[in-house]
């Protein structure tokens, strides 16, 4: 029953295990597609602006290569080659600045952003140095407009008709064309969404840190060999940070033709939350299950215990003769047969019976009642009990006022011993009998052992005791008769002088 229990609450724990383990890497999986997916969205959507905004460069380009500026009013030039309106949504400024470094025609904000030569800047310097570069852009860089404001500047090369450089047409751009794209994202509450060039500058963190653009990154090795290898395109890894000590999801997409990474970070707390409200759900059904069980089990074995007791109780009852709770006549039956089958594996075994049967017992009852005699018979019992006291030996009421003992691996000397203790234990209990001529109660005992080649079953050695018995009863009650062979029954030589007397 232990082991059944044992056994399906072991199967309960293995099944729960697996199905918890198979929903964990299930939420793995969709955190990770979803957070690649948010980061695509981005990417695609900050590349195509790219690709705009390169394009829009590049009419610039085109147009002020092939028109008559130098014969057109400032306002007119700019008006030709920038548009009515040059700083729209998220451009700060655009502009075209000849090969010395000198602003040719730009949005007025640039002589307050961006004042003086614009050689020495990085958006120029780059674009002056480099020939192969196509689309140049800036690290965040910070300018005092209404209010400090982060912007980065995209820059294309000028060239002249032999290839030689002409200076640049640039744009400035608000970084928070990515503050309002990430914020814009499906994220849960925790989650960070940032944009990092692949040599570890920060561009955009949502949410936002004002502090945080610009900075390069130095804490994060395992991040910077990402960003610095030529790693896949995107991809994710869970990752303890070294600022909080939290364990993340990171998850990054690169942005083509640029030098941008965009990530997203979630806590593991939050991706696994709702999977802990079901392992806490379901580990707390299984220490339910387990308590009932237990409970359950302790109740069945308790029942179980009482029934076998009960069984056992009734199976003595079974056994037991009311009145002397010695063995009655079927148990004693059974020690009988038992013994006989014994000695017939074992050639080396034997065993010996003795019949005892109270003298005068009719008169006794006559005397002194029914009831008393029960109680004669009683002490009898008590008699034969403390003279049978081996494990193996049995004794048992055989019917009426006849006892009979089974004495196990006895010979005769040892059954005439255990007989002549009972009679001896009943005259020392006393007990008046008026119309026995001893005036006490006595029992006379016939002995019989085993004999090999004699007895053919149980019966006949319990018939040869009888016969013994009998003798006895002739011989003159209160004493025991040996029986010794089959035509001769010869009377023992021990005899209760004091009982005669
Ligand atoms: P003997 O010495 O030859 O054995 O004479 P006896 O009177 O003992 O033998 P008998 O067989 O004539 O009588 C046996 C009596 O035992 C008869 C019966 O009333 C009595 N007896 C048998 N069983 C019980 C019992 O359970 N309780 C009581 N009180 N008497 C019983
Ligand atoms: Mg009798
Ligand atoms: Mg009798």
């Amino acid at each position: 029953m232990t082991l059944l229990v044992g056994s399906l609450m072991l199967m309960a724990v293995v099944v729960t295990s697996v199905v918890l383990y198979q929903s964990y890497r299930q939420v793995e999986r969709t955190s990770i597609n979803h957070a690649l997916n948010v980061a695509r969205i981005a990417q695609r959507s900050i590349s195509r602006n790219m690709e705009l905004l390169s394009l829009d460069l590049d009419s610039v380009a085109w147009r002020y290569r092939h028109a008559q500026l130098h014969s057109m009013p400032v306002q007119q030039q700019l008006e030709f080659l920038l548009g009515e309106k040059v700083e729209a949504g998220y451009i700060v400024a655009q502009g075209i600045v000849n090969a010395e470094g000198t602003l040719v025609v730009g949005s007025p904000i640039l002589e307050q952003i961006m004042p003086g030569s614009f050689s020495g800047r990085d958006f120029f310097d780059m674009a002056r140095q480099d020939a192969a570069t196509t689309l140049y852009i800036s690290p965040p860089q910070s300018v005092r407009l209404e209010r400090r404001a982060q912007v980065i500047v995209l820059s294309k090369r000028l060239v002249h008709a032999d290839g030689s450089f002409a200076g640049i047409v640039f744009m400035v751009l608000y970084l928070d064309y990515f503050r309002q794209l990430f914020e814009a994202m499906s994220l849960e509450k925790h989650a960070v969404m940032s944009l990092y060039s692949v040599d570890g500058v920060a561009y955009m963190r949502v949410p936002y840190d004002d502090a945080f653009i610009g900075s390069v990154l130095e804490n994060a090795p395992q991040l910077q060999k990402l960003l610095a290898s030529t790693s896949p395109a995107e991809g994710s890894y869970f990752t303890r940070s070294l600022q909080d000590g939290v364990q993340r999801l990171y998850s990054y997409v690169r942005v083509p033709k640029t030098r941008w990474v965009v990530f997203i970070g979630q806590t593991k707390q939050t991706l696994f939350r709702e999977w802990m409200r079901m392992l806490y759900a379901v580990l707390f059904l299984l220490a339910v299950f387990s308590t009932a069980s237990v409970y359950l089990m302790s109740l069945l074995r308790e029942e179980f215990f009482r029934r076998s007791k009960l069984d056992q109780q009734l199976e003595e009852q079974a056994r037991t003769d009311k009145l002397t709770t010695l063995l009655n006549r079927r148990a004693l039956d059974e020690g009988l047969q038992e013994a006989w089958h014994k000695c017939q594996r074992n050639q080396a075994a034997r065993f010996a019976v003795l019949f005892a049967d109270v003298d005068f017992f009719k008169l006794y009852n006559d005397t002194y009642g029914h009831k008393a005699g029960d109680y004669a018979l009683v002490a009898v019992a008590r008699c034969i009990r403390s003279a049978v006291s081996r494990h193996f030996d049995r004794a048992g009421r055989y019917g009426g006022e006849e006892f009979v003992v089974l004495l196990d691996e006895a010979d005769a000397e040892g059954a005439l011993h255990v007989a002549r203790t009972i009679i001896a234990a009943l005259q020392a209990q006393k007990i008046p009998h008026e119309r026995s001529p001893c005036g006490r109660l006595t029992i006379s005992i016939g002995v019989a052992c085993l004999e090999r080649g004699v007895h053919r079953s149980i019966e006949e050695v319990v018939k040869a005791a009888d016969q013994a018995l009998y003798q006895a009863k002739r011989d003159g009650r209160n004493r025991v008769v040996l029986y010794q062979a089959p035509t001769e029954v010869v009377p023992a030589a021990w005899q209760l002088s004091s009982a005669n007397s």
